[in-house]
């Protein structure tokens, strides 16, 4: 069946696209992204568009391609009395997310290839990384239980990072539903141990610089300006995570078959958002996300200590502080325009960032005049995008919009394709050092396994779902 176009940058997916749909699906792409898409993205659309309590709109952004139950780059609204809450819509990588990090150095202070060498080097050293790694810190029983529900309130306490830091960080890096005592002691034994490790794969660490400015107001506001050294984090809540979403999946498929709850899909288990087992899991989430916050912000700490030492000079002085750090795998309870009444709703964002509007009481004071920063990862070769949260974000998809430039290469295919040798030598004729810890990793994350950044970057920026304010272009990367 074919896909209504609405205008340059939304497809519709009508109701009668599948049975019991109750709403629409709309997502956001331009043609070409729309050719390259596997149609079974659209069953998963429409999927989540049978799910008891949804509003407005089934959505997808342009990054979307295939996930477990929920695309990635879905997003879905339901609403807080009788809907649902769903892991699959959240994602096992809870409050996978990223954050970038400004200085006030320049791509001049790294034009020394050894110098670079030696700052990556430094981070490589400093910041744990790789499959399974560990992180640097012990934590006892109760320490785990104070990080998953103080997040990076904890961090602080315990010296890594400022209270500054906090306000530039979505939930200002706390979910105050988390309660630890719904974490399950196998997630928090995987979880003690890694806290403070980058993990592997799609997980990196990166030295950028700023490529091009467009939105000089913004950017202001944002403190960021061309030639600018920044420094980009993403990573999740690693094996906590994980084991909390497969904990939870199993009780929702109990919960779904007793709340007699009709899912197209078994992936798609949920439970109505007020009973015992959706407050339950959306307590766990909490904990996940705290923990993933309070990751990001020991890593941060681990970076600004590689460039004191390389550069021999405090952080404070290079001006290394946090622009924002967003969730793009998480549920919130958040209070959204629905039929021209404020209601309140479970948004979920699996592959997608929150993207506020100006004025959003939630973002931090000094962002209100022009929205929330939006951070978009690219990959390691090509680039990365700034952009701000808008009003129509608001008004069309629940403040939220793209998170990556999304896969179109799976690892496997990537690997058979591509050699993580031959990849690394190529991006270093472009000036653009690798480092990785894992053999094949850097093939399977190789440009060519990720869709094109600038195309998706331009259809939030077209449909006006964010705005784009620089791009962002590597230097140097760490894989895990
Ligand atoms: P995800 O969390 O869905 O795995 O990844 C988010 C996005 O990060 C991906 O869609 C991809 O566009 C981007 N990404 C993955 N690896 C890299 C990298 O090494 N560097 C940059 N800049 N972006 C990456
Ligand atoms: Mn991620
Ligand atoms: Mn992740």
């Amino acid at each position: 069946m074919e896909l209504k176009k609405i205008n340059e940058n939304v497809w519709e997916l009508p109701e009668t696209y599948k049975q019991g749909m109750k709403v629409k699906g709309n997502i956001y792409l331009n043609d070409e992204l729309y050719e390259g898409l596997q149609k079974d993205v659209f069953e998963q659309i429409a999927n989540v568009a049978c799910l008891p309590g949804i509003q407005k709109y089934s959505l997808a952004m342009p990054d979307c391609h295939y996930g477990y139950g929920f695309c990635i780059g879905g997003v879905a609204a339901f609403d807080e009395r009788y809907g649902v809450i769903s892991p699959g819509g959240v994602g096992f990588d809870i409050n996978c997310g990223v954050r970038l990090i400004k200085t006030n150095l320049s791509k001049k202070d790294v034009e020394d290839k050894t110098k670079l060498k030696e700052l990556l080097n430094e981070i490589f050293t400093n910041v744990p990384s790789g499959l399974g790694s560990k992180g640097k810190i012990r934590l006892d029983n109760n320490q785990i239980d104070t990080v998953l529900e103080e997040g990076v309130e904890w961090a602080i306490k315990e010296g890594y990072g400022t209270k500054k830091d906090l306000e530039r960080i979505e939930e200002n890096g706390r979910m105050k539903e988390a309660d630890a005592s719904f974490v399950s002691e196998s997630a928090k034994k995987r979880g003690k141990p890694q806290l403070g490790s980058l993990g592997s794969g799609n997980h990196f660490l990166e030295i950028q610089y700023v490529d091009e400015i467009f939105n000089e107001e913004t950017a202001k506001v944002y403190g960021v300006e061309k030639d600018q050294l920044m420094i980009m984090v993403h990573t999740g809540s690693r094996g906590l995570g994980h084991q909390i979403c497969a904990d939870y999946l199993r009780r929702m498929e109990n919960a779904t078959k007793k709340y007699n709850i009709k899912i197209p899909d078994r992936q798609l288990a949920c439970a109505p958002i007020n009973s015992e087992e959706g407050e339950a899991y959306f307590k766990a989430m909490s904990c996940g996300a705290n923990y993933a916050w309070a990751n990001r912000q020991l890593i941060t700490h681990w970076v600004r200590e590689a460039f004191e030492k390389v550069f021999k000079n405090s952080y404070e002085n290079m001006g290394m502080e946090i622009v924002y750090d967003v969730a793009h795998n998480i549920a919130k309870k958040e209070t959204h325009i629905v039929d021209g009444k404020e209601k309140s709703v479970i948004v979920h964002r699996k592959g997608a960032t929150r993207a506020f509007g100006p004025n959003h009481s939630e973002i931090p004071e000094i962002y209100r005049p022009v929205g929330q920063p939006v951070i978009i990862p690219g990959d390691m070769g090509t680039a990365s995008y700034l952009l701000s949260g808008t009003e129509l974000a608001m008004e069309k998809t629940f403040g939220s919009t793209a998170h990556g430039a999304g896969r179109t290469l799976s690892r496997v295919k990537a690997l058979q394709m591509y050699k993580s040798s031959e990849v690394q030598e190529r991006l270093e004729k472009e000036g653009i050092l690798v480092m990785a810890d894992s053999k094949g990793v850097i093939a399977e994350e190789c440009p060519e396994a990720y869709k094109d950044i600038e195309a998706v970057a331009n259809v939030c920026d077209n449909s006006g779902i964010a705005l784009k304010v620089s791009r962002l272009k590597p230097l140097g990367v760490v894989k895990g």
